[in-house]
């Protein structure tokens, strides 16, 4: 390997700039010359690829977003768009690519480096903490701390007038972000796309509440359960709930954005930095991941098999238990 171009793709998630900056700077400190594409896999069919060096990445570390631009491509799925990314990528002689994204990304990079030879390892750069193979996805840890910010402010609002939110969070088929921020603000209910809540059961835990004297009443709505949107949902129950005041919030975009945490400037450190070291060991189609507290390569196949995943059980029970 000796030319290596980084992308990041699909949704944006804080870290990967972090991550953009090991790549570049690991590769160009082992001599490799170092590209980046603007755009996703649209500035690979664009042609909008540049040389990068170790200053084209100063600065950058606790920006948000990503300062490659992020997209999603349709063109790319296409076999014609394929072939037009990899003459792109053969003209300036780049045998090696590293993918900051999610499960699309990893869907493309996959069929991408089985039918070319170019050498892909992926990083895990999500805010929605779906994949397998890594404990944790790059920006996952700065979205639930902005959840949780926001949901301690409704929560003063809230407890102030006896008022019953619905908060939606973002999570369109994995309930991570939606689990998780429940817990750490204290949510008395979290809808999950990943387990079955019925709307009965829903009201008898805010009744059982409002009866020991609970002063207000959060729940957490995943975007991809089964009941509809927070407004649906606040709807249905409010018919049958006359206690508190109903009110709902969507904190929508705001969760992607923000300067990383420092769990995320690391974490996105640290992948990159291996991403980019698998690659110049001459691994392809492996996704650099968290393991406990150590950094491990596994498939992308792995890391896209759904049954793979699965949300943690002591997370799911302490929901129950927690918010009596
Ligand atoms: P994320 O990576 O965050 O899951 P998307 O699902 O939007 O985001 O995927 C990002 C991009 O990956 C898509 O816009 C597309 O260019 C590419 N992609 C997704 N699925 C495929 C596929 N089956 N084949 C080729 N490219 C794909």
């Amino acid at each position: 390997i000796k030319n290596i171009a980084v992308l990041t793709s699909g949704g944006d998630a804080p870290g990967m700039n972090a991550c953009i900056r090991a790549v570049v700077r690991t590769g160009v400190y082992y001599g490799k010359n170092m590209f980046g594409v603007i755009q996703g896999y649209q500035g690979l069919i664009n042609n909008n690829i540049e040389a990068m060096n170790a200053r084209s990445v100063s600065n950058i570390i606790h920006l948000g977003g990503t300062i490659l631009k992020t997209a999603r491509c349709l063109k790319f799925k296409e076999d014609a768009g394929m072939e037009l990314a990899y003459q792109n990528l053969k003209a300036k002689g780049i045998d090696g690519l590293v993918v900051i994204g999610g499960d699309g990304t990893f869907t493309g990079a996959k069929r991408f480096a089985e039918k070319y030879d170019i050498k892909v390892i992926g990083v895990p750069g999500t805010i929605d903490n779906d994949l397998y193979g890594s404990d944790f996805t790059l920006g996952y840890d700065t979205a639930i701390n902005t959840v949780i910010e926001a949901i301690d402010k409704i929560r003063d609002t809230a407890d102030s007038h006896d008022r019953l939110f619905f908060i939606e969070v973002m999570g369109r088929d994995s309930g991570c972000i939606a689990l998780r921020s429940a817990i750490a603000s204290g949510a008395e209910a979290v809808l999950l796309p990943e387990r079955e809540t019925s709307l009965k059961e829903l009201i008898t835990k805010l009744k059982e509440g409002a009866s020991t004297k609970k002063s207000s009443s959060i729940v957490i709505v995943s975007e991809g359960n089964k009941y509809g949107g927070a407004y649906d949902i606040a709807h249905a129950v409010k018919r049958k709930f006359k206690h508190y005041d109903t009110k709902v919030t969507i904190l929508g975009h705001l969760q992607r954005g923000g300067s990383p945490s420092g769990f995320d400037r690391i974490l996105g450190s640290r992948l990159g930095f291996a991403a980019t070291k698998a690659l110049i060991k001459g691994e392809t189609l492996k996704m650099a991941g968290l393991h406990g507290n150590e950094i491990k390569l596994t498939n992308l196949a792995d890391a896209l098999n759904k049954n793979n995943y699965k949300l943690e059980d002591d997370l799911l029970e302490m929901t129950h238990v927690l918010s009596i």
